[in-house]
Order: C-alpha cells, then structure tokens, then sequence
C-alpha cells in the first residue's frame, strides 16, 4: 500500500503548479497524469498572462502576484519558461464602436489604450486595415505554457515529488472521506486527494455524487513549426463571444452527455513563440461529451477562413488542427477548495486566464494547508448546481 500526504489528479498547469508548492512545504506528493505525452488545454495555450484583469481587491491582487511569480519563475524552477513582457492586441470588428468596446474595459485594473486603424496596423503590421475598426493595447505577460509546465514538473521531481502515468479511474471511498484513488495499475492513498483534471475534473467528481458549476468546452486551434514571418504582438479580439455562451451554460443538459454542437463560436487570435512557431485560435464548442469526435477538417477550415480576414498572412502557413478540453466555471474565476461533503477531497481547477491565477493561488492553497488550514476555501451548496 504507498501512502501519500497529498495526491494531485492531473499534469496540466494547475496540477504541476500546485503539486510543486505542495511540494515545497515538505509534503509528500503524488503527481497522477494520464498521459506521457498530454493534448491538453495547457500544451496548446496561447501562453498568455493577463495580469491586467484584475477586477476586484482580491482579483487584482492576485494578478500582481501571478505576474511577480511569473518574473521570477525561471530562475525558481531551474528551467527557462521563455517569460516576456509583450502587448496584447484586441482588435475591433469594423461594425463594433470603438469607444463603446473601450469602456467596457473600464472594469478592469489596468485599462487599455484605444488606437485608431493606423495605429493598430502601426502596433502590428500584419493587420488587415479592411477588417478592423481600430484596437485596444494592453500590457500583457507570456511564457511557453508547455515548457513552464514542464519547469513545474521538474522542479516538483527535484524536490521529491513522485509523478507517474496513470490514469485515475476512480476515488477511494470510506463513508464520506476520500482516502486516495484507483488507477489503471494501482491503489494509492492519501487522507487529501485534489482534482486538477482540467475539462474531465467534472466527471470525475460526478463518479462520487459531487455536481458542480464546473463545465468545459472543446477547443481547436492550429499549430505551426516555426517559420521566417513575424507578428509582434498576442492577437486576440476585443469582444470575447464565448464569456457570453458560458454564461447560459446551465441550459445545456449536461446530465445527458451529447457529442453533437451544442454552441460554437470562432475567436480569431494568433500567438508566436519564441521559436518563430505559432499558436492560431480559436474555436471554443458547447459539446457536452468530453469524449466527442470533432469534424478536423471542418474546423480547420473555419481557422484558417477566419484568421485570414485579421491577419491575412498567416493564413496559409503550415499547421495542424488539435483538440483540447478547456475547463471553466460561469460564475467566479476559478473553483478552488476543499469539497464540503467529502472530507479529504478538493478541487482546483475551472480558472479564467489561468496562467496568471493557478500559480498564485497554488501557493497560497499550499500555504493553508501547511499553516491556517481553517482559511481554505469550501466548495459547498451555494456554488453547487
Ligand atoms: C487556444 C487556447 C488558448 C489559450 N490561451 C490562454 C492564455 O493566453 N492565457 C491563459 O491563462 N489561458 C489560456 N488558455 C486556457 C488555459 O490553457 C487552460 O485554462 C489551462 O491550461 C488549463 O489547465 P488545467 O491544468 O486546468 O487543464 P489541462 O491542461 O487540460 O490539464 C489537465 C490534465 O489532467 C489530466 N487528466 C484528466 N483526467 C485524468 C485522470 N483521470 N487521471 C490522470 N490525469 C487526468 C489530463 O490528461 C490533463 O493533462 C487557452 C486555451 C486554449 C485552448
């Protein structure tokens, strides 16, 4: 029987961000991932930290820790996570009011800088004038997603945490405690096992009668290897319709899983790495299988159609078309805490611009846990469905 004071469910960014700082207060941690080689929602991010989006005390707060963690974060993990500081660039539909579209961003701690179509294209010359009424700039962060995963991870290991590849198939459960988990391979236990499984965290808490607002969508995106042409900024636009299609997620049966398009919305936004390779985004679909078959083709198609009208380009360019669950919760910028009816068992996953707030609050939940464990959060009735 192995015995650990902590197992993590999942090896995206949540889970490796907080098995590292769970890691370093000394405990012993299990670190569960499914897959050698993951295709999930962290691999195939843009990468970037919008540690503007603060929108009240406590969110904003947490963005300037993010962006502190982030500064220093190479240097802590031993591992370069390719951080820059770099303008985020929303665009703005020629039929949208620019100014309109401006204010709505007045919510938020830092505020953009409104530029006209010339300054826009002056910014990011790879534009197209035609298809924009003007832009909104914003200071932003980036990082390699991926390779601060993996920086996590292996910092994690140096400290003596444990990582294997299995997949978790269910709790362990005694009365109303989780004791550990059952994998494909093995039993392990632990008096605290929490969730970071990204778009599947759902279901597994649903194998234990825990049904949260927690949902997720299936996101495509197409990745390119490097290539010679250069796009300066992070292109995402200004009006983000899936915040609208989350917010009437309720609605959408999700007791009755189905792998047909329950809600589709395409973002037009590209991203380059450091390597000169490109992230271009994105659709976002409401299926409410997390296991449905997405039309590749199909997909790709609408990618390439519509990041060709913004960024004409890098329409063409060589790529492949991925899949991936995205996590989210409609309500609040993430779902973190223990869960009230079972003890020993948490939750850390459905975050909102998770880059900049998973490794803040992974080091706060580590400090509860190891100092003031009365100040973790609980997941109870109210923000149950
Ligand atoms: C195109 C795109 C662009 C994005 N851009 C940004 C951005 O610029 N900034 C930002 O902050 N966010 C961005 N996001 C969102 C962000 O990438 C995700 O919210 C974040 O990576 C989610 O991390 P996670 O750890 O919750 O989930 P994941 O990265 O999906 O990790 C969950 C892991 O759990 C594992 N798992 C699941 N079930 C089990 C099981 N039973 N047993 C063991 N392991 C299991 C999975 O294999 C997976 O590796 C973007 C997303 C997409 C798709």
């Amino acid at each position: 029987m192995k015995n650990y004071d902590w197992i993590v469910i999942g090896g995206g960014i949540t889970g490796s961000a907080l098995s590292y700082e769970l890691a370093k207060k000394g405990l012993k941690v299990l670190l569960l991932e499914k897959e050698l080689n993951p295709q999930n929602a962290t691999r195939y991010s843009y990468g970037g930290l919008a540690y503007w989006s603060g929108t009240d005390k406590l969110s904003r707060q947490l963005c300037q820790e993010g962006i502190e963690i982030h500064r220093n974060l190479s240097e802590e993990l031993g591992t370069d996570t390719e951080f820059r500081e770099l303008d985020l660039l929303l665009t703005i539909p020629t039929e949208d009011d620019p100014k309109t579209v401006a204010q709505s961003y007045n919510k938020f701690a830092i505020h953009p800088q409104l530029l006209d179509v010339q300054q826009a294209c002056e910014l990011e010359p790879l534009l197209n004038p035609n298809e924009i009424s003007g832009g909104l700039k914003l200071p932003h962060g980036h990082i390699h997603p991926q390779k601060t995963n993996q920086a996590y991870q292996q910092a994690f290991v140096k400290l003596g945490g444990e990582i294997k590849i299995e997949s978790v198939r269910q709790l362990l459960q005694k009365g109303n405690a989780i004791t550990g988990v059952i994998t494909s391979t093995e039993e392990y236990h632990s008096q605290h096992t929490v969730v970071c499984a990204g778009g599947l965290s759902r279901s597994i808490l649903q194998k234990v009668g825990i049904t949260l607002d927690l949902y997720f969508t299936h996101a495509q995106l197409i990745m390119t290897p490097p290539v010679e042409i250069k796009l300066r900024t992070l292109v995402m636009p200004a009006i983000l319709k899936r915040l609208m299609v989350e917010s009437d997620v309720k609605e959408f049966g999700w007791d009755n899983p189905r792998s047909d398009i329950i809600a589709d919305v395409m973002e037009p936004g590209a991203i380059q790495f450091l390597d000169g390779s490109f992230c271009l985004g994105q659709i976002s679909q409401i299926r409410t299988d997390p296991m449905a078959k997405i039309d590749i083709m199909s997909s790709e198609k609408t990618i390439r159609k519509e990041i060709g009208k913004i960024l004409p380009a890098l329409q063409e360019l060589p790529g492949t078309l991925h899949n991936c669950l995205v996590a989210f919760t409609p309500y609040s910028n993430y779902l973190m805490g223990k869960i009230e009816e079972l003890t020993g068992l948490y939750l850390f996953s459905g975050f909102t611009s998770t880059l900049i707030f998973a490794p803040p609050l992974a080091r706060r939940f580590a400090n509860w846990v190891t100092k003031d464990s009365e100040q973790i959060p609980v997941i109870n009735q109210s923000i149950r469905i």
